[in-house]
């Protein structure tokens, strides 16, 4: 039996206020991964038999959630802004899923804020932000997605199948599947695979899921991964540290398109007695963050993961204006990589148990 984790108050509060609805917008965040993708996609499975849903991310997301049913109605904001903010204009809801401050989603962020209507905030980061009316914010849960499938089975009354059933436990699946790493971290309850149970027989392939999305790469990818563990990865023993750090020019040598670089950072964590792995990769600014840019035309992107009770979300936060879990984090910085490395490098024996 899956208990009841989500509070009375939530669940009338989202009832509430989808009752009246008409058109729903759904939001996730910049550079979508497997749990925004699903819990942004099961959503609108669960929502399309009776309202008009939308999908919008900040940006693209890589090809290998292109199998993902009805990707191809999303709308990429960073492609189409106008029809985004209008989008959002004549919205009647708002569910925001997978991300914890309009900060994380671009200029979808202002135009969120901006807009009128009611907004549910679904997410399982630390410190939500209060700009929703219904806020769902679990830290103790797998992924976004798991509490879009605790949302629905409440809501139903644990009435399940729903309609469109397949197609949304597909996507809730996704979810649950990357953001464990195929549940080798955080999914250590027995809810998850309850959970899991109630998906296959929906109707999952769990398997096809698998090969959709980590069995999918480009062989520049496959390249990417060689080169950054032979010529690129540092490590620090005593901290029990490593570091990998690639120029827009090598990324270039290697037909690097987004996603590529997924995963690479969780590589390190193999090796024995390493237990924090820092990815940094340098990426353009684009044209609606020039200002927050400062002048710089480039920003590095920071991921960073580790193991047990180590966290790395400070860190993070405090030196490169980021956030995140406490074993899987990241953040941004906008400048040279140098200076991105350099800033770490002065750092990490501050922030590292060297146990
Ligand atoms: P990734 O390394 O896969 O990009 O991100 C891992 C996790 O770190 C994400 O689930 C997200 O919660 C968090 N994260 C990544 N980048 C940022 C950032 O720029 N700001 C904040 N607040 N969190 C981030
Ligand atoms: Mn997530």
């Amino acid at each position: 039996m899956i208990s009841d984790k989500l509070t009375q108050e939530q669940v009338e509060g989202v009832r509430r206020l989808l009752e009246p609805a008409q058109k729903v917008v759904v939001l996730t965040h910049m550079s979508p991964d497997g749990d925004a993708m699903g819990s942004a996609l099961a959503l609108y499975w669960w929502l399309k038999a009776t309202k008009d849903v939308q999908v919008i991310v900040p940006n693209v997301f890589p090809d290998f959630f292109n199998w993902m049913p009805d990707v191809d109605t999303i709308l990429i904001c960073e492609k189409d802004a106008a029809k985004a903010k209008s989008l959002i204009n004549d919205a009647d809801l708002l569910i925001c899923s997978d991300f914890n401050e309009p900060k994380r989603i671009g200029q979808l962020g202002q135009m969120a804020m901006e807009a009128t209507c009611p907004k549910i905030l679904i997410d399982h980061h630390l410190f939500p932000s209060d700009f929703a009316d219904v806020t769902i914010s679990y830290t103790d849960v797998t992924s976004a997605s798991e509490l879009v499938f605790r949302l629905i089975y409440q809501i139903t009354n644990h009435q399940l199948p729903i309609t469109n059933y397949q197609e949304m436990a597909t996507c809730i699946y996704t979810g649950l599947m990357t953001d464990t790493g195929n549940f080798a971290f955080n999914s250590n309850y027995p809810e998850v695979y309850e959970i899991i149970a109630i998906l296959i027989a929906a109707g999952v392939d769990k398997d096809a899921v698998y090969n959709h999305i980590f069995n999918a790469h480009t062989e520049g990818r496959m390249r990417l991964v060689g080169y950054c563990l032979n010529n690129k990865m540092r490590i620090f023993p005593d901290c029990h540290a490593s570091l990998i750090y690639i120029s827009g020019k090598e990324l270039y040598r290697f037909n690097f398109k987004t996603g590529d670089a997924e995963g690479i950072v969780n590589m390190p964590l193999s090796i024995k007695d390493v237990y924090y792995s820092v990815f940094m990769r340098e990426d353009k600014v684009a044209d609606w963050e020039k200002e927050r840019a400062n002048g710089s035309k480039t920003k590095i992107k920071i991921s960073m993961r580790s193991q047990g009770d180590r966290p790395v979300n400070i860190f993070c936060q405090e030196i490169y204006n980021g956030g995140g879990h406490k074993n899987a984090s990241g953040g941004e910085y906008y400048g040279s990589l140098a200076d991105a490395v350099n800033l770490f490098l002065s750092n990490y024996e501050k922030y590292f148990k060297k146990d």
